[in-house]
């Protein structure tokens, strides 16, 4: 049995069922009763989704999670938030901002906008490479019509403080599913699912605490270097643009080709191991199926 299968799973009666009797007329003429829906918990969390500099991948990487989605808007988050899917023009208060995107400082809007997203989200999730590390932006040097001012783009973790990274050009869709359902968890969970999510997020919040700098580089300095790398291939597997190759079982970063998205790093098993989440990952895999269910 899984940490939560008793929140998320519908009651189902152990007790054996008694033989129905025949239907009187008066009966068959009564409206049958209908048992009203028991929601697996309380209230939903208040999500909203703030586009800043991004491409909006991560929001179709978001949308690709099907009728998960669908489920998480049902039973666990409200969006009210999101220019692309719903007509709220300005951010309001909610639960948790899920950031695509970095931020032009030369765009007083955009300045403004991360800065009222941080002062209304109780946790600011940055999505993607971009708003993580500023990714494809980081090449930005402005003189193009008809904006040629608009030259320089930070992530978000510049200008604000995050909370959770979910890092990927785009980032995978189980991903930003897992933590938006870890975040109602922590956010209105039992203590046993709040510590279950403290566990799951406590890595992505460690990325978010190390820093705005991405780059293939990062697994030579802090992997290779560091006498870490046990030549997985998890980092060229995961580079969006072929920049990695293995070559005599260590990897050999194509500099030319990073688009610094940081996605090397983040899903090698040498950066950053997390115990706390490997020795729950059952509890966390049958807790996350069990909500989508
Ligand atoms: S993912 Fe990490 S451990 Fe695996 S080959 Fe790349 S740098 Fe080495
Ligand atoms: S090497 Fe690839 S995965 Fe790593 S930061 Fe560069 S583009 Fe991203």
């Amino acid at each position: 049995m899984g940490l939560l299968d008793g929140v998320f799973k519908k009651n189902v009666s152990a007790e054996p069922q008694k033989p129905v009797a025949p239907q009187k007329t008066a009966d068959i003429a009564k409206p049958v009763e209908t048992k009203k829906e028991v929601k697996p918990m309380a209230d939903k969390i208040k999500v909203g989704h703030v586009h800043m500099s991004g491409c909006t991948g991560c929001l179709v990487s978001l949308a690709d999670n099907y009728e998960g989605l669908l489920t998480i808007l049902d039973r666990y988050a409200d969006l009210v938030y999101g220019l692309t899917l719903a007509d709220v023009r300005h951010i309001p208060k909610m639960d948790v901002a899920l950031v695509e995107g970095s931020v032009c400082i030369q765009d007083k809007c955009s300045v403004d906008e991360i800065k009222l997203t941080r002062e209304n989200a109780a946790v600011v999730v940055a999505v993607g490479g971009c708003a993580c590390y500023g990714n494809i932006t980081r090449f930005s040097r402005g003189g193009q019509q008809n904006q040629p001012q608009m030259e320089s783009y930070l992530p978000i973790g510049d200008l604000i403080k995050v909370d959770v990274y979910i890092p990927g050009c785009a980032p995978t869709p189980q991903l930003i599913r897992n933590v938006c359902v870890m975040a109602y968890l922590l956010l209105k969970g039992t203590k046993e699912q709040k510590d279950l999510a403290t566990a799951y997020l406590k890595p992505l919040m460690a990325l978010a605490a190390r820093g705005t700098e991405a780059c293939g580089c990062d697994l030579m300095y802090d992997v290779i270097n560091q006498g870490l790398c046990m030549g997985c291939g998890s980092c060229a597997a995961s580079c969006p643009v072929r920049a990695i190759t293995m070559e005599y079982g260590k990897p050999n970063i194509d500099r030319e080709l990073c688009i610094k998205c940081g996605a090397c790093y983040a899903q090698c098993p040498r950066s950053f191991f997390n115990t706390d989440v490997i020795s729950n990952y059952e509890a966390i895999n049958e807790a996350i199926m069990a909500a989508l269910q």
